[in-house]
């Protein structure tokens, strides 16, 4: 099996963190674990070396950059929610490199966290959940909702759905960490006009360039501040066919 790349100067320039060596061997096996199970079932189609270090590994921690500063200190353990989660992106390798979070990963296509939970039983990952079912569903379900510290969304659907998604979920003071690659005036002034109805506001936005290709990333970060209405998220389907605006 191809070995992954050991780019810890990559991750010190542009995260200002780098893995343990127990840290890059949980790297490799995730990433041999997936390409398995990706002969059955259709997790990702990022699959060299490289290209899985930088738009897996490293991409889906750099959207929680700022708590890999804090590890070190005793930071406080978080409840997140990975929505959309896919073949485990951002949710996997951030529950690696924080053992001490629980980690819910949500996808609406069943037999792709089936997939993720033989994953995780592989390789001991004990510190994550698993939720086969829409955001829509579980957001109205006593247990879930507002019951997050942070929710995690790549590649999930337009800024405004992620927000009808997220918010929802998230405890007062919990934040949602969006993972966007290009990002307009147009997209923030959007986001901005729609957040007060779902309780939240916008945090910031930081922009990155990933280290091996250049591409273009932007972690746009919303808090919650309010209590979301109970009729957010609309009905299965509707956030993603007609986003608020
Ligand atoms: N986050 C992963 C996967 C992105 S593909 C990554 O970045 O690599 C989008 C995934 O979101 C798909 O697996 C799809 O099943 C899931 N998804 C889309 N809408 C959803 C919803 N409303 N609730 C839960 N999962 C959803």
């Amino acid at each position: 099996m191809a070995m992954l790349p050991n780019y810890d100067d990559r991750w010190q320039n542009t995260l200002h963190w780098q893995p343990q060596n127990s840290q890059q061997q949980s790297f490799q096996q995730l990433y041999e674990a997936i390409l398995v199970a990706n002969q059955q079932v259709n997790l990702t189609r990022i699959t060299t070396p490289d290209d899985f270090w930088e738009k897996h590994l490293w991409d889906s921690l750099q959207g929680v950059q700022p708590w890999l500063s804090d590890l070190d200190i005793g930071a406080p353990a978080l409840k997140v929610v990975d929505i959309g989660t896919g073949g485990g992106f951002p949710g996997l390798p951030v529950a690696l490199v924080f053992p001490h979070w629980a980690i819910a990963l949500m996808d609406a296509t069943r037999k792709k966290i089936a997939a993720l939970e033989s994953v995780c039983a592989t390789l001991g990952i004990a510190n994550v959940g698993f939720l086969p079912q829409r955001a829509e569903q579980v957001a109205h379900q006593p247990v879930h909702r507002e019951a997050y510290d942070l929710a995690l969304l790549r590649a999930v659907g337009p800024v405004n759905t992620c927000a009808e998604y997220a918010l929802p979920l998230l405890n007062l003071g919990g934040q949602a960490v969006l993972y966007r690659g290009q990002w307009t005036a147009e997209e923030e002034a959007g986001l901005v006009a729609i957040l007060p109805r779902l309780g939240g506001q916008l945090l910031e936005v930081r922009s990155q360039v990933t280290p091996l290709t250049q591409g273009v990333r932007h972690t746009v970060v919303v808090t919650k501040i309010d209590r979301t209405p109970d009729k957010f998220p609309r009905l299965p389907g509707i956030p993603a066919k007609t986003p608020l605006v």
